[in-house]
């Protein structure tokens, strides 16, 4: 089995209201193989449609620019590649939170795709984290790192940055796992 960690970016404002409307901008991932070493990393940006323009509070938060959505293939291309990325072996997929299992759920029902066949086992590395350590409620990313001494190298809010940091907390999370 390998093992996928995904980390995704959204169009977003300052205001949650307008959460429903978020779409991916970026797909971040890491591959590593079942004894955690890593095979592969898989960074795209996705164009919105929903709302085109990025606003200057995402900018901000992500560093993604408007001239790097312009230029980048709608979610359906972004996600067939990715899946191909992904490869025919067997998988687990992970992420930090919710957010970017619930994200993908969005997209893929907007633009009239299914959840891929062969979708398999997801695990929140949040919660996992969590309870291995038992901690009294799961923590930040950013957090986790700093409780393992990790120091975040690259660009926070950036979903190939954040997944590579992801992917060194699943290193040792999946060890723990016994
Ligand atoms: P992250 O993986 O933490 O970088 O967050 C994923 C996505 O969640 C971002 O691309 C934003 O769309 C959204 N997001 C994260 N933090 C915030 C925030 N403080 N305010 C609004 N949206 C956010
Ligand atoms: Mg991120």
């Amino acid at each position: 089995m390998n093992h996928i960690i995904v980390d995704l970016e959204a169009t977003c404002w300052k205001s949650w209201k307008l959460r429903n409307a978020m779409e991916i901008i970026e797909i971040g991932a890491v591959k590593l193989s079942a004894d955690l070493e890593e095979l592969a990393m898989f960074g795209r940006f996705v164009k919105p449609v929903i709302h085109p323009q990025l606003s200057s509070f995402c900018t901000k938060l992500t560093s993604i620019t408007q001239e790097e959505v312009d230029k980048a293939a709608g979610f359906s291309a972004v996600f067939s590649e990715f899946m191909a990325w992904v490869g025919p072996e067997p998988y687990y997929w992970y992420s930090w939170g919710d957010f970017d299992c619930k994200q993908f759920g969005k997209d893929l029902a907007y633009h009239q795709l299914a959840w891929p066949e062969r979708e398999t086992h997801y695990t929140n590395l949040k919660y996992l984290f969590a309870d291995q350590r038992d901690l009294p409620k799961p923590v930040g990313m950013m957090k986790a790192l700093r409780m393992l001494e990790i120091e975040f190298s690259g660009r926070h809010h950036r979903g190939i940055d954040d997944a590579k940091h992801i992917a060194q907390i699943a290193k040792i999370v999946l060890k723990g796992k016994g």
